[in-house]
């Protein structure tokens, strides 16, 4: 595949208003009219490029929406204030009560809770199924399914999407595939494999310093104008607008995701290498005996990687929180929820998370007590990060001595 995300955001071309090299701060939540008229056509939708009122829209939510779209390759993107304030409006625009989603069962947390807690007080009604057998996911599917939701790679098993085949049964089905690209920007591109809207929580990878949640929906402009209609627009009705001094500052650190992705996915992979070699159950898409791995090669942007996500199971809980400890305490990352930060993240997933799995399943899948999730941060030196984390390893007898 020859689509080159980083390019298109490169090329964008912003000026501030006094000549800045980054676009001036759009500090106001309503703007001014030089006439009545324009600000009653503004109210219809019918006046291009005018402002009205920022939970609408904001020239620096633009900027920002714009660069994301150009990343995705979708005609438009509207940002808003938190991954799932991105997830939540989409899934109520696309499916009104008595409507069914078919939905991956390994999804963030968040959005599960939200299908299977919430939307069926509003009668929307979700069947989790496992996303990588598409017989299945075909099976599932009702006449009254409207949407296909899942994530390109899955939180916490890192299970990979095969995107173009289930945008095949979207197609047929007239259902719309929704794609939450949170955990492999630049990598993968879910529109140029058929996905008709994609999601990202900005909050990881894509703002990078763990300084504040957002979020954004890239998709056609007729999507993002119905989520933006001010009479029946889930974006705009359910407020979860993104502060304007925040979009500036996302946009800022989206000029360096091709960097720092590039560092993620390269530390990534010499972890999961080695991890794998002194005999931890490792997963990670870029390591073989992945069992996707073939499958994210032919989706991925080549010079981006596998990404800065893996797991090793450790046995226990007990040993994985040890371990957790013992690495923060060591100053090899810290023990915190959510990714894409310098430093490394680690978290233990548990099978809290996945409660719909039947438990025979769960470990099928590979979802123990002792998984350990690592949001893989952006050392300089990772062979001295490995060492490190191997000693602690060998203290907490979770490796043999001989082994390594
Ligand atoms: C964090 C996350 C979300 C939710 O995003 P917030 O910004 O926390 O609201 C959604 N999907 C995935 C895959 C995530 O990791």
């Amino acid at each position: 595949m020859d689509f080159k995300p980083a390019n298109n955001i490169q090329d964008l071309q912003y000026f501030g208003e006094f000549g800045g090299v980054n676009p001036s701060i759009s500090d106001s939540s309503t703007y001014t009219f030089l006439s009545a008229k324009t600000m009653f056509d503004t109210f219809e939708g019918n006046a291009d490029g005018c402002y009205l009122y920022s939970r609408h829209s904001s020239p620096s939510n633009l900027y920002l929406g714009e660069a994301l779209a150009a990343m995705e390759g979708t005609e438009t993107a509207t940002v808003t204030a938190s991954g799932m304030g991105a997830i939540t409006p989409v899934l109520l625009q696309l499916c009104e009560s008595g409507d069914h989603i078919v939905s991956s069962r390994t999804i963030y947390g968040g959005t599960y809770a939200f299908l299977k807690n919430f939307a069926p007080r509003l009668g929307i009604n979700t069947s989790f199924v496992d996303i990588t057998k598409l017989d299945v996911v075909e099976a599932s599917i009702t006449n009254k399914t409207k949407v296909l939701y899942c994530e390109s790679v899955s939180n916490p098993l890192l299970e990979v999407a095969d995107i173009s085949g289930l945008a095949k049964i979207a197609k047929k089905h007239n259902l719309k595939l929704v794609v939450d690209n949170t955990f492999s920007p630049l990598s993968i591109s879910p529109a140029k494999l058929g996905a008709d809207i994609i999601i990202h929580s900005l909050t990881k990878f894509i703002n990078g310093s763990s300084d504040t949640v957002g979020g954004v929906v890239c998709g056609s402009q007729e999507l993002i104008d119905q989520l933006r209609n001010v009479n029946d627009g889930a974006a705009m009705l359910l407020g979860s607008t993104m502060d304007s001094l925040r979009s500036a500052s996302v946009l800022k650190n989206l000029r360096t995701l091709h960097i720092r992705m590039h560092q993620h996915s390269k530390n990534g992979m010499f972890l999961a290498n080695e991890f794998e070699k002194i005999g931890l159950k490792t997963v990670y898409p870029g390591l073989k005996s992945h069992p996707s791995h073939n499958l994210f090669k032919s989706m991925m942007n080549e010079s981006y990687g596998f990404g800065g996500m893996l797991t090793i199971d450790v046995g226990t809980l007990d040993k994985a929180n040890a371990l957790m400890e013992m690495m923060q305490k060591e100053n090899l990352g810290y023990l915190a929820v959510s990714l894409g930060f310098y430093k490394t993240l680690f978290s233990a997933p548990g099978t809290s998370t996945s409660s719909e799995i039947p438990e025979h399943e769960q470990e099928e899948m590979g979802l123990s007590d002792g998984l350990i999730r690592f949001s893989i941060g952006l050392d300089a030196d990772i062979q001295r990060t490995f060492n490190k984390m191997k000693e602690c390893m060998v203290r907490l007898k979770i490796l043999q001595e001989e082994i390594v």
